[in-house]
């Protein structure tokens, strides 16, 4: 199994450091040709609107959405913007591979970062410890996205459709490897 972790911008190290702790061989991507012969990919937390020039910049939109359509993808904070079908604004270039609308900076300037214990479907054992960081948040989902997650308050920080996952927050930041051992087991069913 091979995932790579596109690397334009901000927290992609700590993405692959995880997968490498789990033994799997990772890669940095940033070019289309990279895309090819991945079993799947993780789009970083960083700056949405600087990974989405830069993507325009090295001609990866389009390769990306062609890649997330049918290989598992999973986006992390920034990078579950980037995934996203509605943002509510046009300015800034996404993907719109992931039926959920989502808010940016939803968390406003002054809780811009926080830390909390989350209940994730799926995840056996504790509560994740999950780092936000001027995060966002999804406001709608349709049908066939699945909810894995809400704060206390209800609002939705982690969904699944399919071959993809998006969180709202930063699981490469913990020592906590569950994530992103279930994000491989995705992509284990769906090279089977
Ligand atoms: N606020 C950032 C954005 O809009 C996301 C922050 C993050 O990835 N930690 O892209």
């Amino acid at each position: 199994m091979k995932i790579g972790v596109l690397a334009l911008q901000g927290a992609f190290i700590e993405h692959i450091k995880m997968l490498r702790r789990l033994g799997v061989e990772a890669v940095e991507a940033r070019l289309p040709h990279q895309l090819d012969g991945l079993d799947g990919l993780i789009i970083p937390g960083g700056e949405s609107t600087t990974i989405g020039k830069l993507a325009g910049e090295y001609r990866l939109i389009e390769p990306l959405r062609r890649f997330a359509q049918s290989t598992p993808t999973w986006g992390t904070c920034a990078g579950m913007i980037f995934l996203a079908k509605d943002i509510g604004i046009d300015e800034q270039p996404i993907l719109g591979a992931m039926d959920i609308s989502v808010d940016r900076n939803a968390f406003g300037r002054q809780i811009d970062s926080f830390e909390t214990e989350l209940e994730i479907a799926g995840l056996a054992g504790a509560p994740y410890h999950a780092v936000f960081i001027r995060a966002p948040v999804v406001t709608a989902v349709d049908k066939g996205v699945d909810v894995l997650a809400r704060l206390d308050d209800g609002r939705i920080v982690a969904v699944k459709q399919e071959h993809l996952l998006a969180t709202a927050f930063h699981p490469e930041l913990t020592d906590d490897l569950r994530l992103h051992s279930a994000f491989c087991d995705i992509v284990g069913e769906t090279q089977t």
